[in-house]
């Protein structure tokens, strides 16, 4: 077996529209390394898509994974429900930020989440709209491509979406739109198309994960919290990139001192199992009737022992704190290559361990180079470095690394990653 032959393969059984980046077919996977079929190793700098935030195949994930696997696969927790769900369940309220007292359900993937938020906040509030922002993204399912901001390449082709989604401006001083303007522009919208009365929810990613990682300020969402209670609107913070230890905190909206009404788990909680979570304001949870929510995998016994696992390695291996050390020490290495080359060298930023570099022409960051991003990843590939692109202009690197990394294996990394960018 080889990674071209498998590539082959690939291209004929399985549909375009779900690309893949590099051809390197994964034979093993241990922490942040990955051996491919061909025997070759590759430094992992994207943990999946922020997902293995414990490394590829953790011991005490994988055991609590086998260990539940000889107990029993599935029954369906609304058929023949089982206690880890309930515990799971338990853990993701009390570490939801706020003294509210939290609920959660369970469902598959990140979409769904986002999904489920969206009935739950019409069912509480009995209104229709839901006000998402420009760039965001929330998923490739029908209402959370409606509520993703950033059309290219999640929306072409795949119209009409549900009707009463709104956007609006998120700050951005790369596109000069401030935290100011963003919040003139929401109000200025309640008094022309936007009627606050109908208006259920407002959903924000604290990151912006896939348009760029851009952060909102915490003042920017305190004051996103405070119009919501005004106008007796429902704020869901959709932490599926950011959330997990990923930015230092357990979930990042945690740092800007608000409680949001619902909240999306998903990605980081269980170290690659397919396992999604909502959870809010237990008031708000319950508005559902008994049945309008869940579905036949939501909360898979064997995720909900993983996800389990992954709370305790979190704590015991005080992710939180090393995410913000892994973060440092990316932008350590990347300001360096930034001071060295600021003509193509936008920014560097981070949120702990959601790491970006931003590419552009002649030290501007109003001209976006998105060539240099797609090249430098597709000579990152070939090097033995997974690396992710990503942002509304196609222009950033993002480095989300499983925050268990270690600090030589992030330097040989970048020495890789400095390499192919000298030689492009
Ligand atoms: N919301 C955010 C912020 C995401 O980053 C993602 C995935 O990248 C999603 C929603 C969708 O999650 P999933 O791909 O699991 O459906």
């Amino acid at each position: 077996m080889n990674n071209a032959d498998l590539q082959k393969r690939k291209e004929s059984a399985i549909a375009r529209g779900q690309g893949n980046m590099a051809p390197v077919y994964v034979n093993r996977a241990l922490n942040a390394e990955i051996w491919d079929v061909e025997g070759k190793r590759h430094i992992d700098f994207g943990a999946g898509i922020a997902v293995v935030n414990t490394g590829h195949n953790h011991p005490k994930v994988k055991a609590a994974v086998l260990a539940q696997v000889e107990r029993f696969t599935h029954t369906c927790v609304m058929v023949s429900p089982y206690e880890s769900a309930v515990a799971l369940a338990e853990k993701l309220n009390a570490a939801a930020p706020g003294n509210t007292p939290k609920k959660s359900i369970f469902v598959t993937t990140g979409a769904e989440a986002v999904e489920n938020c969206v009935k739950i906040a019409r069912a509480y509030t009995g209104r229709p709209g839901i006000i998402a922002f420009n760039g965001g993204f929330h998923g490739r399912t029908n209402m959370t491509m409606g509520l993703t901001g950033k059309v290219n390449p999640y929306k072409i082709g795949f119209g009409p979406f549900p009707s009463d989604i709104f956007h609006v401006p998120y700050p951005n001083d790369y596109l000069g739109i401030s935290e100011e303007q963003a919040l003139e522009d929401l109000n200025l919208r309640f008094t022309c198309d936007i009627e606050p009365s109908r208006v259920a929810a407002i959903i924000i990613e604290p990151v912006q994960g896939e348009g760029g990682f851009y952060q909102a300020s915490a003042s920017f969402l305190q004051k996103l919290r405070t119009l919501c209670d005004d106008h007796g609107i429902l704020l869901i913070m959709d932490e599926i990139q950011s959330g997990f230890a990923r930015t230092g905190t357990m979930f990042c909206h945690e740092q800007a001192g608000i409680e949001a009404d619902l909240m999306t788990a998903a990605k980081g909680i269980a170290g690659g199992f397919p396992i999604a979570a909502v959870v809010g304001k237990a008031d708000i949870m319950d508005a559902p009737i008994p049945g309008g929510l869940g579905g036949t995998y939501g909360g898979s016994p064997v995720g909900c022992a993983a996800g389990l696992a992954v709370f305790d390695v979190i704590e015991e291996e005080k992710l939180c704190e090393r995410a913000v050390e892994v973060g440092d020490h990316f932008v350590k290495h990347l300001t360096e290559m930034q001071a060295e080359y600021p003509q193509i060298i936008g920014d560097v930023r981070n949120a702990g361990a959601m790491i970006a570099m931003e590419f552009v022409h002649d030290g501007d960051v109003s001209k976006p180079y998105p060539e240099l991003a797609k090249k430098l990843s597709a000579k990152a590939a070939e090097n033995g470095l997974v690396l992710l692109s990503c942002g509304i202009r196609g222009n950033v690197i993002r480095f989300l690394p499983a925050l268990t990394i270690e600090m030589r294996i992030i330097d040989e990394g970048m020495d890789i990653f400095k390499r192919c960018f000298k030689e492009l």
